[in-house]
This record gives structure tokens, C-alpha cells and sequence, in this order.
């Protein structure tokens, strides 16, 4: 018997609770691994917390979007016992069972060896929201609208974690990095992240003319809302935002404006079913360009016994940076 989180069924809708599970009640699939770590996404405190039913959509479910461990059995000849590697998205939470688990089966297309340059513990630091920080600073690279030299560069949701990561990996790139943040008291830690300027998120948040001051080469939003629609007004002529988030809401109140006078692009970037190139491409820029330091300084490690009570505090928007789940505890 070993323990994961259970999203199930129950009188008072869709609860989420740790319980004592055993390798035969895992899902058929090719590989077996033995979890060490895994995260804590906004979408996974929508799975336990807030909408549970709109994540998990088959109960019951394990959840957990991510997980980094040891391959324990294959039935794939590209993966062998002692292999470490980690799993971001692929449905896991939604319609596969996932990482809130010390053991999990998953298709051996979904895995990613682990890269030399990180721990399992550190990949977890980066966990979907890292590895989807990436994914947007490459879309805004292959686009060419990252600056050659730098220039200013907006980041919504920055005290979050894909906002911290995208401030990280950007600055390291020699961007200018404006992160816009509702949280005052993250400032210091943001500047420690690499960003040059901060900006109350109140200046983006309410609605404003379809075209604005051209103050951004680029951005990347986690926010979505009238929030995006101010970041694409304020975009420069030719230049792009990769947009992956909706934290502040899922609508877009804008204009075809940006994009029809400008020339300015949205580009937008998912994780959970990106195809292996990408993120192979993403992993290795995290490799290369995220510096371990920063990426202790986002990070706190959380028991998974403590995980459901953590699902309320990023929902509401009050953890900052990455949390790393130790399911072993
Ligand atoms: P997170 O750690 O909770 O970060 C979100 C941040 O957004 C918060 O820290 C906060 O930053 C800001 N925020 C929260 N509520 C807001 C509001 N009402 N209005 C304006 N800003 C608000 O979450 P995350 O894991 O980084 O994910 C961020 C977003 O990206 C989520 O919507 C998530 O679903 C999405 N996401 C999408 C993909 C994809 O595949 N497309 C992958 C990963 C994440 P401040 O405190 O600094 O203001």
C-alpha cells in the first residue's frame, strides 16, 4: 500500500482526499514509475479545491499534473529500470491519473529524461508552471520578438509561479524584465528574480483605450481578462505576447486594434498536449539558462499531506513562487 490524493465521487460532489492505494488499482500503461516529487499548479488547486469536476474529468482520479522519479518496470524498449524522468500535463489529473502519487503508470511518450542539470526535486521547483515559462519565452523567440541586446519586457502574474520563472529565464536573457504583480510586498523578491521595474497589476486590471503607449517589445501573461487586452495595447509595433494564463478570467474584452494597426501577435501556448520537440526545447532553456540559486529562492517543498490545504491558497492567489510536493511524506 502506498499513499495518493483521490479526487472522488461522493454525496457532497467531487472531494479530494489522501488515501492508501496499491500498484493494481494504478491505470494499464507501458511504465512504471516510482514518484519522488511532484507540484503544485493553479490547475491543480482547481482539481482539489475549486472546480473540481472541470479538472478531473473521469473520477475517481489521482491528482497531480506533474511528477519526476525512478522508471521501476518498462514494457517500452525506450525507457528501462533506474531511468530518472519526469511527466508535465498529457491529461494527468484530468483524464489520466497523475503525480499525487509514490507510484504512477504512464505511456512512454509522455516522459522526458530527466536533464543532468536538474534533481528530480529541482525539475518539481520548475514543474509545469517552469516548463510553460519556457514554452512562452520560445514561442516570443521563434516569433523574433524577443530583443537581440534586450529590451522591456512585461511579465503579468509575476509573483506566480509561472511569472517567477518567466522573469528568471528572461532576465538571464538580458531583457529588461517590468514584472506586474498585486503584491507589494513581493517586490524585493521579484527584483532578486531579475526584474528591473515592477508595476501594480491595478494599472492593467480595469479597461482601457484599444490602443495605449507603446511601452513593450514583448510579454508574457499568465492573467488573461482585461488584463491581456492593456498588454497586447501596450505592445510595440511588430512585437508579440504569449499569453498561457487566466488567472485574473477567461475572457478577452478587446479589439482587433493591436493586431490589425501594429501588427502585434498573440501567440498562444499550451503545455498539456504539446508535442515533444517543444518540450525538449523548453527543458533544455531551463538547463541552460535557469539559475539553481533562483530557483531555491522560488521553491518551498511541501508534504503531500499537506497539499489539499495549499489547493485554497493559490486559488486565492497568496503562494508565491513554486511549492514542491514530497509524496513520500
Ligand atoms: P499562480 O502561481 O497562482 O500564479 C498566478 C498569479 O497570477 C498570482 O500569483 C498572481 O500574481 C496573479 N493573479 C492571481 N489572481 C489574479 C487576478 N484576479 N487578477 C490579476 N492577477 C491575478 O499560478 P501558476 O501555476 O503560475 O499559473 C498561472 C496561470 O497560468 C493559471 O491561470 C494557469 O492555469 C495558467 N497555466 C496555463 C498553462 C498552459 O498550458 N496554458 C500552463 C501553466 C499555467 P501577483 O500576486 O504577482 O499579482
Amino acid at each position: 500500500n502506498f499513499k495518493a490524493i483521490l479526487i472522488e465521487d461522493t454525496d457532497a460532489g467531487a472531494v479530494a482526499a489522501l488515501k492508501e492505494i496499491t500498484i493494481e488499482d494504478l491505470p494499464d500503461r507501458d511504465v512504471l514509475v516510482e514518484v519522488r516529487y511532484s507540484s503544485l499548479n493553479y490547475k491543480d488547486g482547481l482539481a482539489l479545491g475549486g472546480n473540481r469536476s472541470k479538472v478531473a474529468r473521469t473520477l475517481p482520479m489521482v491528482g497531480g499534473i506533474d511528477l519526476a522519479g525512478t522508471v521501476v518496470e518498462s514494457r517500452s524498449p525506450e525507457w528501462k529500470a533506474g531511468d530518472q524522468v519526469l511527466v508535465n500535463g498529457w491529461g494527468m489529473s484530468e483524464s489520466n491519473w497523475g503525480g499525487y502519487s509514490m507510484y504512477q503508470r504512464v505511456d512512454p511518450g509522455w516522459l522526458v529524461r530527466l536533464p543532468d542539470a536538474f534533481t528530480p526535486q529541482q525539475a518539481m521547483a520548475i514543474g509545469t508552471a517552469g516548463y510553460t515559462a519556457a514554452l512562452c519565452v520560445n514561442a516570443l523567440e521563434k516569433w523574433g520578438a524577443l530583443p537581440d541586446g534586450g529590451g522591456d519586457v512585461l511579465v503579468t502574474g509575476a509573483a506566480g509561479g509561472v511569472g517567477s520563472v518567466a522573469i528568471a529565464l528572461l532576465a538571464a536573457q538580458g531583457q529588461r524584465v517590468t514584472a506586474s504583480t498585486g503584491r507589494a510586498d513581493s517586490h524585493d523578491y521579484l527584483r532578486g528574480l531579475g526584474a528591473h521595474a515592477t508595476l501594480d497589476r491595478n494599472e492593467l486590471s480595469s479597461k482601457g483605450r484599444p490602443l495605449q503607449k507603446e511601452r513593450w517589445s514583448c510579454a508574457i501573461d499568465s492573467v488573461g481578462s482585461s488584463t491581456l487586452v492593456n498588454v497586447l495595447a501596450q505592445t510595440a509595433y511588430g512585437g508579440a505576447v504569449a499569453a498561457c494564463g487566466l488567472a485574473g478570467g477567461p475572457d478577452l474584452p478587446g479589439t482587433v486594434l493591436p493586431h490589425i494597426l501594429r501588427g502585434v501577435a498573440l501567440l498562444g501556448v499550451d503545455s498539456v498536449m504539446a508535442p515533444m520537440p517543444l518540450r525538449e526545447a523548453a527543458w533544455a532553456r531551463l538547463a541552460r539558462d535557469l539559475k539553481p540559486e533562483l530557483l531555491a529562492d522560488m521553491t518551498r517543498v511541501e508534504p503531500m499531506s499537506q497539499i489539499i490545504d495549499q489547493a485554497g491558497e493559490i486559488l486565492a492567489g497568496r503562494v508565491q513562487g513554486r511549492v514542491v510536493v514530497d509524496v513520500t511524506r
